[in-house]
Parts: structure tokens; sequence; C-alpha cells
């Protein structure tokens, strides 16, 4: 099997795996409980925060959601509810996660004045368009880290820059919150100044159905889900111990892997793009061409993704062909890929509806190999050069 499809999931850590089992056969204790068997669940908490922790910023909270759709909603509803009286309007852009751009709408719904802002060809957000959207009624501004189908690194650092620059002016508060699911693991946040970040266990070899937003040292925001209390009174809900400290393992793995696997990422990533450039004609890069590891470097390409057009082919064809080879691909972005129509991101990015429909992700992680890229390489190009011969269109 080659495993190219890691922005939809990762495989998660044999470590991660043997802990998660070790904990739900023996340390089953409820958190809660006042016995040693909670007092046990409680101490496998406290670590994986700790470990959660040490990848954030220091001095802030680090709430456990069920996923990183639910980070993103807790951001947008709790982060914008307490802020009402003083604005009705938040900012998001146009190529965020269903997750972001479907809880703007519901605020829009609930009359939120919701301006979404654009980005270039390569998928970038416009920072002019965030200059011009700001005003003395914005409560929150929403931008993703790395974009989930292209993996354009977006100016986040320079757009909180700007909010707090315009809010220190007016003297208002702004949130800036960052869906960093697709960079947690993959670009130090440690050192960066955004008030909410989002993040999902199973985008860096955790666990399925965990995650976690976190909440800058001084920030308030009311609780997401009510009840007994947990999670500081932010999130009730007994909670998922083996979930969270599979998720607190894999953190500390990940980041503390961080430079050697973006190494590794590059190296596939460019291999793969090379590749496919020289056997293949008439394809596109659908994202930043030069790969980046930084926020330093916004307008480059995490190395996790490649996405590519190619012309005269459905992408879904190429998908369904690699398959019987026992490769892993996608099509636009697996999240929601049983949504009909073009991609919003590569709408967003002027491709047209032919170059959208020959579009393939290909995602990687330091599990994979170049032989494996070779092989790939090789089968893409019989599948694209089989199905240009037959007209795939037709
Ligand atoms: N945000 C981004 C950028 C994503 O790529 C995804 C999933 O792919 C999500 C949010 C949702 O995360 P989850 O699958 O944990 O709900």
């Amino acid at each position: 099997m080659i495993y190219l499809d890691n922005s939809s999931t990762t495989r998660q850590y044999d470590q991660v795996t043997d802990l998660m089992a070790d904990i739900a056969r023996n340390h089953f204790g409820n958190p809660s409980s006042l016995h040693e068997l909670g007092f046990d669940g409680s101490e496998i908490l406290r670590k994986a925060a700790s470990q959660l922790g040490s990848c954030f910023p220091t001095g802030g909270k680090v709430v456990i959601t069920s996923c990183g759709t639910e980070s993103d909603n807790m951001a947008l509803m709790s982060g914008t509810r307490k802020l009402r009286r003083r604005g009705n309007k938040i900012i998001i852009t146009a190529v965020e996660h269903p997750a972001v751009i479907q809880t703007a709408m519901r605020l829009r719904e609930d009359g939120w004045d919701v301006a979404e802002i654009g980005v270039d060809k390569n998928g970038v957000a416009d920072l002019d368009q965030l200059r011009d959207e700001l005003d003395e009624s914005t409560v929150l501004v929403s931008m993703m880290t790395v974009n989930n189908e292209t993996g354009a690194i977006q100016p986040v650092k320079d757009a909180c820059a700007m909010t707090r620059a315009f809010a220190e002016k007016h003297g208002q508060k702004i949130l800036f919150h960052t869906d960093a699911v697709q960079a947690f693991g993959k670009i130090d946040l440690r050192r960066e100044d955004f008030d909410l970040i989002s993040i999902s266990g199973h985008k860096f070899h955790g666990p399925k159905g965990i995650g976690a937003l976190y909440i800058k040292k001084g920030i308030d925001i009311p609780p997401f889900i009510t009840g007994g209390g947990q999670e500081r009174g932010l999130r009730s809900g007994t909670e998922n111990v083996p979930g969270i400290a599979g998720m607190g393992l894999a953190a500390e793995m990940s980041c503390g892997e961080l430079e050697e696997n973006n190494k590794k990422l590059s190296e596939l990533n460019e291999y793969l793009y090379n590749g496919l450039s020289t056997e293949i004609k008439d394809i596109r890069l659908n994202g930043p061409s030069v790969t980046g590891t930084t926020l330093d470097e916004p307008g480059r390409r995490c190395p996790s993704v490649l996405n590519i057009s190619f012309e005269g082919v459905r992408g879904e064809v190429i998908l369904h062909t690699l398959e019987q080879d026992q490769i892993f691909v996608s099509t636009g972005s697996a999240c929601h890929s049983n949504n009909a129509g073009d991609s919003h991101v590569l709408t967003a990015m002027g491709r047209s509806h032919k170059e959208i429909e020959g579009a393939v992700r290909y995602s990687f992680s330091h599990f994979n190999t170049i032989q494996e890229m070779d092989v790939v390489i090789r089968k893409t190009a019989e599948a694209v050069e089989r199905f240009r011969r037959l007209g795939s269109f037709r």
C-alpha cells in the first residue's frame, strides 16, 4: 500500500495505539471519580495537557474537543458570543474549511455580518482585502494556517499583526483565530500571538475523534458545551481519556520531530512534483510553487501537500485507477468529498471547471519513501496517458 492521503487522515503512531489500548484496558476510571482509578485517569489527562501545552505558546489553555470541526465551531460560536454588544462582523477567507465557512454562515443567519476575503491564483489570502474589511464593528478574524487542498501557507502572522494594530488604534477587542488543523506538527506555533488555534488529533498521527482549541492567556470565552464542568467548564462531558492521551503523545512526537519530518516531506514532495512534470505534459500545480515550513514564509507551500490538475482527465478517474494498485490519493479535499460541485478553494483561485475536475491531491507523511514516489510517478503517468487517449471527459 502507498498511502498519499495524509491531509485526510494519517496513520496513527504505533506507540499511540499501544498507549490507548493500555489505557482502555487498565486505566479506565472516570477522571472525575474520587477513588484511585479516577485519580489514575486525571493523572493521564494532566500528562497529555502538558504534552499538548508544550506545542503552543506558554501560558494559554488547551481545551479538548471532539475534533477539528468542533474546535472551529467553538472558536467562532463561543468567540463571538460575548462580543456581540461590541460589534456584529466577522471576517473569514474564501478558502477556509467548511468547519469555519458553515459556522460563519450559521452566524450570518443569526444576523452577523460575515465578510469573506479572497485569494490570489496560488490560493494565498489577500491582505489588502483584510485591511479594507477591518472596521469598528469587527469582533473576530479567522484565517487558516495551511490550506488543506493546496498546502498554501497563509499570511496569518501579518494578518494577526494587522488585526492587532487596527484594534489597538480604535481601542477595540478583535479575536484572531487560526485553523491550524493542517499545520500542527509541521509548523512551529510556539511563538505566535494568535488568540485561538484549532487542531485535530488524526492529522498528526494521533487518534480520530479528538481535537483541541488553544486559548491564549487572558482571553475569556464562554463555554461551548455546558454540563458537568469538565475542561475548566468550557467543554463539558466525560473525557475521552485514551483519545486525549493518544493525542498528547502524538503531539509530543510530531512536534518533537518537526524539522527532520519537514525535511523528508520536502524531499518527497519535490521528487514527486519533478517526476510528474517530467513524465506528463500539460499539468498545472494548484498552490504556491516553492515549499516552506515557517509562518515567516507565507505564500509558500507546506510540503505535506501537492495538488495537481491533469489536463483532459478527471481526478476521480485517476484516483480509482491508482487505487487498483493500492495507491491512495484524493481529489479536492476528502474531508467533504461527498459534496457535489467544484472545490470552493480551487474556484476561489480562478481555476476553470475542467482544471478543478482534473485535480488530484497527493499528501505526504514521513512514513512515505522515495521508492514509493517512483511507483506513483509511473502509475500516474500510465493512467493519465491511457485516459487522455480514451478521452475521459467524453
Ligand atoms: N480544518 C481543516 C483545515 C481540515 O483540513 C479539517 C479536516 O480535514 C478540519 C478542519 C476538520 O477536522 P476534523 O476532521 O477533525 O473534524
